[in-house]
């Protein structure tokens, strides 16, 4: 299996992480929650389990978007570094747009496409959910 690291962090530095393993799957999710606390059409995150995720610089600041998801924030700039949930405690879920290099990742899918805002128009074909993606059986 082919080895990625990735390296990210918030706009002013103070929080800085790194991801080494297997190249993570990504998407976009449109949901309301991700389009509010981004302030954007749509916030671009990436799977990563979390023994290949670590922190090498400063602390996040944690904001409980909902009962069991959590927005992950740099508190001296305000950016949103990674989504984190009591659901899915193995993972942690890096928004692409903090990487040093964005385009070293490749959204496959759209999830919550029912709150997909009418103006936000993508020519990719991708597939489309219109809530989460499904449970694998
Ligand atoms: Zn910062
Ligand atoms: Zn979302």
């Amino acid at each position: 299996m082919n080895t990625i690291v990735l390296e990210g962090g918030c706009h002013c530095g103070a929080i800085r992480y790194r991801v080494e393993g297997p190249l993570p799957e990504s998407g976009y999710c449109h949901c309301r929650d991700c389009q509010q606390t981004s302030g954007s059409a749509a916030q671009v995150w990436m799977d990563v389990e979390i023994e290949n995720f670590k922190l090498t610089k400063g602390t996040p600041s944690i904001y409980e978007s909902s009962e069991t998801g959590r927005r992950n924030y740099c508190s001296n700039c305000g950016s949103q570094l990674f989504f984190s949930s009591l659901d899915e405690p193995d993972f942690v879920f890096p928004h692409v747009g903090c990487l040093d290099d964005p385009n070293l990742i490749q959204p496959a899918s759209h999830i919550w496409t029912d709150r997909q805002i009418g103006w936000f128009k993508l020519d990719d074909d991708l597939p489309r959910y219109a809530r989460d993606i499904p449970e694998e059986e």
